[in-house]
C-alpha cells in the first residue's frame, strides 16, 4: 500500500476570492467529489508557521520537541553532513557598500557565478574552527562551522532589512562567545575575498550587483531524531527541488534524490517530479513532495502567478498520479496571503482521498468550501497517523 503526502508550500490564502478558489483544477476537483476535505492548523491554532517548523509538524515532528535551528535543514540539504558540536547557517549573498551597509539582501537575486563566489569563500580556517559554505539556488546557500566549543546561541548578522549596516554576530549567552567571535572574523575575511573577485567585477560589467558579503542567519545543530520508517513502519522517499525541504527530509532519514529539473522555484519542472514520484513509489511506501511556486508567488503578492501555478499543477502534476496511490494527501504548510505577502495563521484547505472514505458535500479544494468539509479541522502532527490508517500501519491504543 503507498501514501502521497503532496505540500504546495503557502497554498492557503485569504480574502473574499483566493487563488485556489479560483483556479481551474479539474483533476483536484475529482478528487475533493470523491473524498474529504477540511482545514489544516499545521502547527495548532494561533501559530505562525515557519516552512521549517510546519514540516516537522506534518511529517509527524512535534517542532517543539526536534526543532534545532533552521540552518541544520539548510546545511543537510545543500549535502553536509552535521556532526556533534557542529553549527550550521542560511546563507544569503548580499550587496553592501564600504562601510558594510547593506543595499540588497538578496545581490539582485541572481545567480550569476553565485557557484564560483561561494567556492571562493569555502573552506576559510579561523581559530581552529574550519568553515565550509555551498551555494544551493539564487543567492542563497549554506555554511558549516566544525570545532571546539562551539553552539548555537549567536544572533544573525543578517539584518533582515536593507539600507541599514551588516550585524555584528553577538553571543546570546556563554556558550556563543567563541562561535560569534569566528563569525565576525570570517565575514570580514569572506568581504574582502569578495568584493574584489573577477566574477564581481564581471556581474557589475553585466549590469548585475555584485555579491559581496555573506549574511548568516538561523544557527541550527546537529540533532538524529528516530528515523521515520522506524516511527511509522513505511519506507519513505522525498522529491523536492528546494534545499530545506530535502534537509528537513534528511534530518528524518527519507532517501532524497536529487530530481533533474526540480529547482524549488515557481519555473519548476512538474512533469519530471511527477515521473520521479511514480519511479519512486516502486520501492518507497510513503512519497512526499513538495512544490514550492504557490509560496514564491505569496510572498511576491502575485495573485495571478499563484493561481497559474496551481492550474499548471493540476494539468502537469497531479494528473495521472494521484489515481496511482491508496491514500492521498494534498495541503500546504501554511496560508501565504498575496495581500501579506508573507505567511499568516489562516488555515490551509486540505484533501484526502481514500477508495474507502467517506466523500463529503464539498466539490473542490479550496477556502471557499474547506471549513466545511468532513475533515473538520486537523493539526499537523495529527496527519501522517491518519494516512497510516488508511494503509493499515497504525497500530491500536490499548486492547
Ligand atoms: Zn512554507
Ligand atoms: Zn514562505
Amino acid at each position: 500500500m503507498k501514501a502521497l503526502l503532496v505540500i504546495m508550500d503557502g497554498l492557503g490564502d485569504r480574502t473574499d476570492k483566493t487563488p485556489l478558489d479560483l483556479a481551474s483544477t479539474p483533476v483536484l476537483d475529482s478528487f475533493a467529489k470523491k473524498g474529504m476535505t477540511g482545514l489544516l492548523y499545521p502547527i495548532g491554532i494561533g501559530f505562525i508557521p515557519g516552512s521549517d517548523t510546519a514540516h516537522l509538524a506534518i511529517l509527524g515532528y512535534d517542532p517543539f520537541e526536534f526543532y534545532k535551528g533552521r540552518g541544520a535543514f539548510e546545511a543537510l540539504g545543500a549535502g553536509f553532513t552535521l556532526n556533534d558540536g557542529d553549527v550550521a547557517f542560511r546563507v544569503n549573498m548580499a550587496t553592501v557598500d564600504d562601510n558594510w551597509n547593506v543595499l540588497d539582501r538578496r545581490a539582485g537575486r541572481n545567480d550569476y557565478g553565485m557557484k564560483e563566489l561561494f567556492a571562493a569563500i569555502d573552506n576559510m580556517e579561523i581559530d581552529g574552527v574550519k568553515i565550509r559554505v555551498t551555494h544551493t539556488v539564487e543567492h542563497r546557500g549554506a555554511a558549516l562551522f566544525s570545532g571546539e566549543n562551539l553552539s548555537v546561541k549567536v544572533s544573525n548578522t543578517d539584518p533582515h532589512k536593507e539600507n541599514v549596516r551588516v550585524e555584528k554576530a553577538e553571543a546570546l549567552d556563554k556558550t556563543g562567545d567563541h562561535i560569534a567571535k569566528v563569525v565576525n572574523e570570517w565575514t570580514r575575511r569572506a568581504y574582502e575575498i569578495l568584493k574584489g573577485h573577477p566574477v564581481n567585477k564581471e556581474r557589475v560589467s553585466k549590469g548585475i550587483k555584485p555579491a559581496n558579503i555573506p549574511l548568516l542567519r538561523g544557527a541550527g545543530e546537529c540533532f538524529k531524531p528516530e528515523p521515520f520508517e522506524k516511527r511509522f513502519g513505511v519506507r519513505p522517499v522525498c522529491i523536492a527541488g528546494g534545499a530545506l525541504y530535502k534537509g528537513v527530509a534528511r534530518y528524518l532519514s527519507f532517501y532524497t534524490p536529487d530530481i533533474e529539473g526540480a529547482t524549488g522555484t515557481k519555473n519548476t519542472n512538474l512533469i519530471a517530479k511527477k515521473n520521479a514520484v511514480l519511479k519512486y513509489m516502486q520501492d518507497y511506501d510513503f512519497v512526499f513532495a513538495h512544490l514550492k511556486g504557490t509560496d514564491s508567488c505569496g510572498h511576491d503578492g502575485d495573485f495571478e502567478g499563484k493561481k497559474a501555478f496551481i492550474e499548471r499543477a493540476d494539468r502537469e502534476f497531479f494528473d495521472g498520479l494521484l489515481d496511482k496511490f491508496d491514500v492521498v494527501v494534498v495541503t500546504g504548510d501554511h496560508s501565504t496571503p498575496c495581500v501579506a505577502k508573507r505567511h499568516s495563521m489562516d488555515p490551509v484547505p486540505i484533501l484526502m482521498y481514500h477508495k474507502d472514505i467517506r466523500p463529503d458535500e464539498t466539490t473542490k479544494l479550496c477556502e471557499a468550501q474547506a471549513y466545511r468539509g468532513g475533515l473538520g479541522r486537523l493539526m499537523g502532527k495529527d496527519l501522517v497517523p491518519i494516512m497510516m490508517d488508511y494503509i493499515n500501519k497504525a497500530s491500536m491504543f490499548g486492547e
